[in-house]
C-alpha cells in the first residue's frame, strides 16, 4: 500500500504554559477542543513529577504501560492532534531524563503530572483526520 498524504495550510498557532499539577495528555487534548483545533502538531518540554508512558508491541499487538515517579525533564517531545470519537485526539511520544542522565519514554499515555511544561500548538487547517481502527496494525490511525 502506498505512503497516505495529505496537504494542510498553517492555522493558529497557541502557545501555553502548563502547571504544576496538570496532567499533560488531557489538558492539551481540553484546550484543543475547547480553541476547536481538530488537527494540529505539538511540541513541547519542561519538566514532569511523574511520567506515564507506553511501547507498542507489534506482536501481539498490545501496549506495554510503564510510569516512573521520579521528577524527570521532557528532553524530547513530538505529537499530533487529530480527531477520535469526535473529540481532538493528542497522539505524542517523550523522552524523559532524570538527574543521573539516565532516560525513560515512549507513546505518552495519561498520568503525566506537570511540574512546570511549556507547549506550542500549531495547528492546521483544511484537512479533516480521524482516527479509525486499522486491522492490520492494531492502531486507531488515519
Ligand atoms: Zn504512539
Amino acid at each position: 500500500m502506498p505512503a497516505r498524504i495529505w496537504e494542510a495550510s498553517a492555522g493558529r498557532a497557541l502557545v501555553l504554559l502548563l502547571v504544576k499539577g496538570d496532567d499533560l495528555l488531557a489538558e492539551v487534548e481540553r484546550i484543543c477542543a475547547d480553541y476547536e483545533i481538530r488537527v494540529a502538531w505539538v511540541s513541547a518540554l519542561g519538566a514532569v513529577r511523574r511520567a506515564s508512558f507506553g511501547y507498542y508491541q507489534q506482536e501481539p499487538k498490545s501496549y506495554v504501560e510503564m510510569a516512573s515517579d521520579r521528577h524527570t525533564m521532557i528532553n524530547g517531545f513530538v505529537g499530533n492532534v487529530s480527531m477520535a470519537d469526535g473529540r481532538p485526539f493528542l497522539h505524542a511520544h517523550a523522552t524523559f531524563s532524570a538527574v543521573d542522565g539516565s532516560h525513560v519514554g515512549g507513546h505518552l499515555l495519561p498520568g503525566c503530572e506537570v511540574f512546570a511544561v511549556e507547549v506550542t500548538i500549531r495547528e492546521m487547517t483544511g484537512l479533516e483526520l480521524e482516527r479509525t481502527l486499522d486491522e492490520v496494525t492494531g492502531l486507531p490511525l488515519w
